[in-house]
């Protein structure tokens, strides 16, 4: 008799999304032709830009002639891209070798498997508020207990609050596998050197491993503040990076992405190289590569005009995220982010829970946001705005809070 992974009926998520959807049909049922704006997505929403969409053309037309067509590559990308995006790294400031990139089609399913080449005993910590997939992917990998009010039981919780500049203390206890993700979904906070230090110097002294999502790594603009992980000494022996097109390059429907295991990083039963060597396994067994048109973007992407023009598709949506912050701060509410990440991260006012806000918001602006107690338990009393949106509908979103809500 088949039996199923009984992990999946600990999930408490699949609930954030889809409960606010439910509440905005049912708001549009009874509010017939309101039309609701959304501030609530983490997608794009602006066309790829030109020299990356040629880029993905030659890579369809090659596909078209004997001479250049190919089929199956290898698994860990084309030797161009990573090259490509090695030396973006090493113009940063950060030592990465181009056999230590692993392209593929989303950092949303890296992360999610990531986990499977780690034991299942490892303890977990993750910044609360999170990004819901390194909870739930643990949760299906049966590293946590049932899910309580305060979280799942055998996770460990970093509190991302005001108190702390939404940057958590490294754990009390020893933990081993500890998600960061910087510029923050959700809170838009971005790690400063000397913060992610003191988690580097943790993960070696207990031999623990930094999962360090960097997708908005792009959005960075303070030129002080680390864009990847590997531009500390010492992250190379303890830190996975993960990266993605997705935001930079408006691929969220593209697919293309990458994660790096350093020859260096170890585990507490890892020399240096295993870990490399058991992601190289997992992806040679699991994926079959990315695209090969998408790959031939993603060079786009990374040469001279592609980032120029990328670069200017950021500042768009880092102006909306300007427009969004000084709009809601100059009706007196207290906002976090946006200034290095597209997402502002907003006090709930006088003492409103997410979920209460969120109806607020919708009845009296019309605007549809995400309740921060959605992406863990400290996310509760926050609620976070998204900056990807046409210009137009973002003002106008704006405007309407500014007028209508009830402060
Ligand atoms: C959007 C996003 C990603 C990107 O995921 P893809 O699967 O590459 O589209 C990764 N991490 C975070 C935190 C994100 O918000």
């Amino acid at each position: 008799m088949a039996k199923i992974n009984s992990n999946y009926d600990k999930l408490a998520a699949g609930y954030l999304f889809p409960e606010i959807a439910r509440r905005t049909s049912a708001f549009l049922e009874t509010n017939e032709g309101v039309q609701v704006m959304r501030l609530g997505i983490g997608d794009t929403t602006e066309p790829i830009v030109p020299v990356v969409l040629d880029g993905l053309r030659q890579g369809v037309d090659k596909l078209g002639n004997a001479e250049t067509y190919s089929g199956y590559g290898a698994s860990e990308g084309v030797e161009s891209l990573r090259e490509a995006i090695a030396t973006q790294y090493r113009n940063g400031g950060a030592d990465v070798q181009a056999s230590e990139i692993f392209v593929s089609d989303g950092a949303k399913s890296d992360s999610a498997n990531i986990q499977g080449i780690f034991a299942k005993g490892n303890v977990v910590a993750v910044q609360d508020p999170a990004y819901p997939v390194y909870v739930d992917s643990n949760v299906i990998a049966g590293r946590t207990g049932d899910a309580t009010d305060s979280g799942y039981e055998g996770l460990v919780y970093m509190p991302c609050r005001e108190e702390n500049g939404f940057f958590p203390e490294v754990p009390d206890g020893k933990v081993d596998l500890i998600y960061i993700c910087s510029p923050n979904n959700p809170t838009g906070a971005v790690a400063t050197k000397d913060q992610l230090a003191t988690f580097v110097e943790y993960a070696r002294k207990n031999r623990a491993v930094i999962l360090y999502d960097s997708a908005y790594a792009a959005f960075i603009t303070d030129p002080d503040l680390p864009r990847s992980i590997y531009e500390l000494d010492g992250a190379r022996e303890c830190a996975i990076e993960l990266n993605s097109f997705s935001k930079t390059a408006g691929f969220t429907g593209v697919r293309l992405a990458w994660t790096i295991v350093p020859h260096d990083c170890v585990a507490e039963d890892a020399e240096p190289g295993k870990l490399h060597a058991l992601w190289t396994r997992r992806q040679n067994t699991f994926f079959n590569g990315a695209s090969n048109v998408v790959q031939q973007g993603g060079l786009a992407v990374l040469g001279s005009e592609g980032l120029v023009q990328t670069g200017e598709q950021v500042a768009f949506y880092l102006e909306n995220a300007r427009i969004i912050r000084e709009g809601l701060q100059s009706i007196g509410i207290t906002t976090y982010g946006g200034d290095n990440a597209p997402y502002v991260w907003m006090k709930t006012p006088g003492g409103l829970s997410s979920w209460e806000f969120f109806d607020k918001l919708l009845g009296e602006c019309h605007v549809v946001g995400t309740p921060g107690s959605g992406f863990g338990p400290s996310g509760e009393g926050f609620f976070r705005l998204s900056a990807f949106g046409h210009r137009q509908d973002v003002e106008q979103a704006i405007a309407s809070i500014q007028t209508n809500l009830k402060l």
